[in-house]
């Protein structure tokens, strides 16, 4: 058995999860593309690492699965450090946070995510807590209330966000570092997707791992995904081998159409073209329409819709563009494309 391979080969006792995390890449130098991001982290690494010195802390911003998490790790890794892990949502008490705190070791990387989810008592406390490395507990109640000072170890908070507008100013302004992420090229998501099958220890064609790199949402977490879906159909139609053939059965079959796009963006594209007469439209009454969370809608599917040019937000609401139209054989006003073919 492959060394690399070995764990994962046996799969029947790791689920989707499991693979996940294996998948990641542990180091910077295998984490493939965001250049601008890894060129700039590169250097602030070294620095403190030279300085002996925590590294400032970082903000993270983008859709997810992009690999927000992956660097996270990667950044306790690359400086020795270790990582402690939480998400905005769970940390909803002061004496919580206080908690994690107080207990962080010297250079310990603190990874916060959906860190725009953060209840304000609680966004408060980090603020010292980044800035100067103390907080502020509040002991007893009544006439006997006082504030004690806990001076912390040095670390490194990496917050990360779908949301970077829902974050407040003062919190903002306390990352040192500040990284947007964006989708990733059907090129960077082939390479993405052959190491994550070489990990697997799956045979892939080039044109296997570029079917689903194309179909992928510009995003490392799907390809992953469809990666396994598309083995799942290697093994039981095929003779294991991923060819093109394959991902596309494999890729019809999980409802991503030609162009990649999933079953909730057609959705959402259908929806406003033939309910909304293309738009414009409010969020929520879109969100309504095609039965998904307003917030996801949002954080989720508009970025990559509106990056591929079929969706506009204008003040009045979303649109779908002549693009979108065209997807579906259609034209703005209803009248069919192919009545007046033009530029594809
Ligand atoms: P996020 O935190 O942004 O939602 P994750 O860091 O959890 O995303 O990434 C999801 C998966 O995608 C990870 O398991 C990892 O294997 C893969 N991945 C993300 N970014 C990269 C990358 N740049 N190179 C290789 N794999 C990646």
């Amino acid at each position: 058995m492959n060394e690399r391979t070995g764990a994962l080969a046996n799969e029947p006792f790791g689920g989707d999860e499991d693979l996940e995390k294996a998948l990641r890449p542990k180091r910077l130098d295998e984490f493939v593309g965001q250049e601008q991001i890894k060129d700039n982290l590169r250097v602030f690494l070294e620095a403190a690492r030279r300085r002996g010195e925590a590294l400032d802390h970082v903000l993270l911003s983008g859709p997810p699965g992009l690999g927000k998490t992956t660097l996270a790790y990667i950044i306790a890794e690359e400086m020795g450090a270790s990582i402690k892990t939480t998400s905005g949502p769970v940390l909803d008490k002061p004496a919580s946070i206080a908690g994690l705190l107080t207990n962080l070791s010297e250079g310990e990387v603190l990874f916060i995510d959906e860190i725009h989810r953060l209840a304000p008592v609680v966004e408060e406390y980090l603020y010292a807590a980044m800035e100067d490395y103390h907080i502020d507990i509040l002991i007893d109640q009544g006439p006997n209330a006082r504030s004690v000072k806990i001076q912390l170890p040095p670390f490194t908070l990496v917050g990360a966000t779908t949301r970077k507008g829902l974050l407040t100013a003062p919190l903002r302004a306390r990352f040192g570092i500040d990284f947007r992420y964006d989708y990733y090229t059907p090129a960077l998501l082939q390479r993405i997707v052959e190491r994550s099958a070489g990990l697997l220890g799956v045979g892939i064609s080039a044109d296997g791992a570029g079917e689903i790199a194309r179909r992928s949402r510009g995003t490392p977490r799907i390809a992953n995904r469809l990666l396994r879906r598309a083995r799942d159909f290697a093994e039981v139609e095929g003779d294991g081998q991923i060819t093109s053939a394959i991902a596309d059965r494999a890729l019809n079959a999980l409802n991503v159409d030609p162009s990649g796009l999933d079953e909730m963006d057609v959705r959402i594209l259908t929806t406003l073209i033939e309910k909304f007469d293309g738009g414009p439209t409010g969020l929520s009454n879109l969100a309504v329409s095609v039965g998904e969370d307003a917030g996801t809608l949002e954080e989720v599917y508009e970025p990559y819709l509106i990056q591929e040019g079929l969706i506009e937000r204008t003040p009045r609401g979303r649109t779908a563009t002549t693009l979108a139209y065209r997807r579906f054989g259609k034209l703005p006003g209803g009248t069919p494309a192919d009545l007046f073919p033009g530029p594809a």
